[in-house]
């Protein structure tokens, strides 16, 4: 943490633009691909049978991606999504502003989370405007609210990108000047959604020894060997601190519990921390290599605490999505079949050693846990729906083509559909 004020900026900006680019698809070959081969219809496309009402409790959907989400929604299943990449409000982007207008577009389908607008209070801290930051937040997070946000995301950008104020190194997970941001979002009711650290193996070296060899060859910027941030183990120490600092503010610990690797101690983690849950996005890969019957009985211990995610990326058109983790080529649709039914397949059959959701996450299969239907609603819908307190509303997610008024209402096929229970 040598380096000058001005290149830690600089570098948390690099690592704020990938982690910009990561969440949202990669931007800029708006190629209008998927276009050419038309969505099939929801039963054509091998998806087992959805029997359960879904909440997606982490996606992150680009403005002009409210139409597409809507028909990944429909094809598969899904009652409804929660945004976690809702932005900052105010000037000059009013990113948060333009988020929540186009989730309404989605007719109560899509929820937001609002972000912090950390860069913005760091600076004006670093200005001496304002040095207390952590209000600055918290204050922006309660205007937030006030807009419509139902929660707060915190990237991982916290504790490996985002500068001290005085530029000369990174802010920690559980920096104190922090402490009126969490504390708010307790009082607020809004649930934290938190990203720290990566899997274990973007510290390692990157060769052919590194089990996520194939996704660093993909995107050897996601490595953090030899980067000026924080050991997993510090940051993920951080993470717990901060949990254990605010009793009242409600945790989701994103990616498993942001330790997919070691469920003993995500395990320890809920056991001692009361206002913790966890997702399971895009982790399935990694959860699904695990003994499933051991799986099984943390998913029984656990039921009431964690809920079902993707970490789907969302933009207006196919090259623009990210289905958990994307290869080196643009994803296909064909992959986004794989992603769903993998997953259902994992969560509700008991089936061994298929093609996980993202194969690019590593050389391995995996086991489906087959939970018992009552869990499956839980983690699928009611966790998210009680902690959130939010409810996408039940039926059909897309409403009928214009064309399809000749049709006699109850005769258009919904095949994948839950029935809005
Ligand atoms: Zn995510």
């Amino acid at each position: 943490m040598t380096g000058s004020r001005r290149s830690a900026w600089g570098a948390a900006g690099v690592v704020l633009l990938l982690l910009a680019l990561g969440a949202l698809g990669v931007a800029g070959t708006m190629a209008h691909r998927w276009r050419a081969h038309k969505r099939p219809a929801a039963g054509a496309r091998g998806a087992k049978k959805a029997h359960f009402a879904r909440i997606d409790s982490h996606t992150h959907v680009s403005p002009d991606g409210v139409e597409r989400a809507l028909q990944i929604m429909e094809t598969w299943g899904i009652d409804g999504m929660v945004n976690l990449s809702g932005m900052s409000p105010g000037p000059p982007h009013h990113g948060l502003e333009t988020q929540l207008a186009a989730a309404r577009a989605s007719g109560g389908r899509i929820a937001v989370f609002a972000n912090a607008g950390f860069m913005k209070a760091l600076r004006m801290a670093n200005l001496g405007v304002r040095a207390d930051y952590g209000n600055v937040m918290a204050e922006e997070l309660a205007l937030s609210k006030q807009l419509g946000a139902i929660g707060l995301k915190i990237p991982k950008g916290l504790g490996l990108g985002y500068p001290t104020p005085d530029g000369k190194g990174v802010l920690a997970v559980d920096d104190p000047g922090l402490d009126p941001l969490f504390e708010k979002a307790g009082e607020l009711g809004m649930p934290v959604a938190i990203h720290t650290g990566d899997p274990k193996a973007f510290w390692l070296p990157v060769d052919t020894k590194n089990e996520r060899w194939d996704e660093l060859q993909a995107h050897p910027e996601w490595s953090f060997r030899d980067q000026p941030v924080p050991s997993w183990e510090e940051l993920f120490a951080s993470f717990e601190r901060r949990v254990a600092r605010h009793p009242k503010t409600t945790f989701i610990g994103v990616h498993f519990g942001n330790d997919p690797e070691d469920p003993d101690r995500v395990a320890q983690m809920l056991d001692k921390y009361p206002n913790l849950y966890i997702d399971t996005a895009a982790r399935v890969p990694e959860i699904g290599r695990r003994d499933a019957a051991q799986m099984r009985l943390f998913y029984e211990k656990y039921q009431d605490r964690i809920l079902f995610g993707t970490d789907l990326g969302v933009g207006a058109d196919q090259d623009s999505m990210m289905y958990g983790s994307n290869g080196a080529n643009p994803p296909t649709l064909e992959d986004e079949a794989r992603y769903f039914t993998s997953t259902w397949r994992y969560f509700e059959t008991r089936d061994k050693q298929f093609e996980s959701p993202t194969p690019i996450q590593g050389r391995w299969k995996i086991d489906g846990v087959g939970l018992p239907e009552a869990i499956l609603r839980k983690i699928y819908f009611e966790n998210a729906a009680r902690i959130l307190k939010w409810r996408p509303p039940p039926g059909p997610v897309m409403a009928p083509h214009p064309a399809a008024d000749a049709v006699p209402t109850g005769s258009v096929p919904l095949p994948n559909r839950p029935g809005g229970k």
